[in-house]
């Protein structure tokens, strides 16, 4: 039993489309099976998630078709937007969660998993139940219902939500989603309460437990980064772990927004970074700035 009933009006998460998925899919592109797109082991996560060497273990990440937030600019829009994929059933994603346990995965990552959550919360019971022990990565946009969030406390480990705006024109603009702001701060901060701050295995270099959260800076700061530092600081302390991304490119529909169809320039990034260390944060990661769609993502310890 998943406890979802895709014939009720789903209100998973902050959209709260109502759609009956057992009969159309709603706003995120989930119906009622689950459906992913893909599963490996990935090196391109922060170090603590993926590991430092790139010849071992790294993260076993899944990513997850849809996405209720839906970016103009989605460098995954062939995932989340065209919901490339394949349907499965929690069985074989319990299963799959094993196999990345046993290829030697560091971690279990579930990318953008939120309007699945029912489905994911019962394969993960199963998998420990039949012996996974590694540390569970929720990998999301911020864009999440507290509520939803609630069902998986005691079962994830790590948070690595983006906060992408704290601008409402901007998240209206790009996401469609004006109370953004608001509803991942919110959803940020229950999942602190859940998982409090990053901890990492001193011997490992592995996080087991904690938040990480990851900024993407736009060009122009678009989304307000520096204000999404000012929160963190005032709100959650500036010990809180983060990663601030230059990996911004004009993905998707960007060209049809004028002052986002370009990459992020080295001097808005190092304005945002400044106002990172300004604020006396402590513990993260940074990249270069990337600008090509095949660029590899490379932080670095702040
Ligand atoms: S999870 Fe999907 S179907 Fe459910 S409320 Fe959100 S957008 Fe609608």
């Amino acid at each position: 039993m998943t406890g979802f009933n895709p014939s009720l009006p789903c209100t998973l998460c902050p959209r709260a489309c109502k759609a009956i998925r057992a009969k159309a899919a709603g706003f995120c592109g989930a119906g009622a099976r689950l459906r992913v797109a893909l599963a490996q082991l990935h090196h391109g996560e922060e170090p603590p998630v993926s590991g430092a060497d790139p010849e071992r273990g790294g993260s076993g990440t899944i990513f997850f078709s849809g996405c209720a937030l839906c970016c103009v600019y989605c460098q995954n829009h062939d995932i989340s937007i065209a919901n490339l994929g394949h349907d499965m059933g929690v069985d074989d994603l319990t299963a799959m969660m094993l196999e990345l346990g046993l290829a030697g995965a560091h971690n279990i990552n579930l990318v953008t998993g939120g309007h699945y959550t029912p489905q994911v919360r019962q394969a993960l019971i199963q998998a420990k139940a039949n012996g996974l022990t590694l540390p569970i990565v929720w990998n999301s946009s911020g864009y999440e219902s507290v509520e939803t969030l609630r069902t998986l406390e005691g079962l994830v480990d790590i948070y690595l939500p983006d906060l992408r705006y704290m601008d409402t024109r901007a998240a209206a603009r790009y996401s469609g989603a004006p109370d953004y702001p608001k509803t991942a701060t919110f959803a940020i901060c229950e999942m602190r309460r859940q998982v409090g701050g990053l901890v990492v295995d001193a011997t490992t270099g592995l996080a087991t437990h904690g938040l990480i959260i990851r900024l993407l800076v736009l060009p122009g700061n678009a989304g307000r980064t520096d204000l999404a530092l000012d929160w963190i600081a005032d709100t959650l302390g500036p010990d809180t772990a983060i990663s601030l991304m230059g990996q911004y490119y004009p993905a998707h529909r960007a060209a049809e927004y004028p002052e986002i169809n370009r990459g992020v320039s080295p001097e808005e990034y190092a304005a945002v970074r400044a106002r990172m260390e300004e604020l006396g944060f402590t513990r993260g990661f940074v990249q270069d700035v990337g600008s090509s769609a095949d660029w590899t993502p490379d932080f670095r310890q702040k």
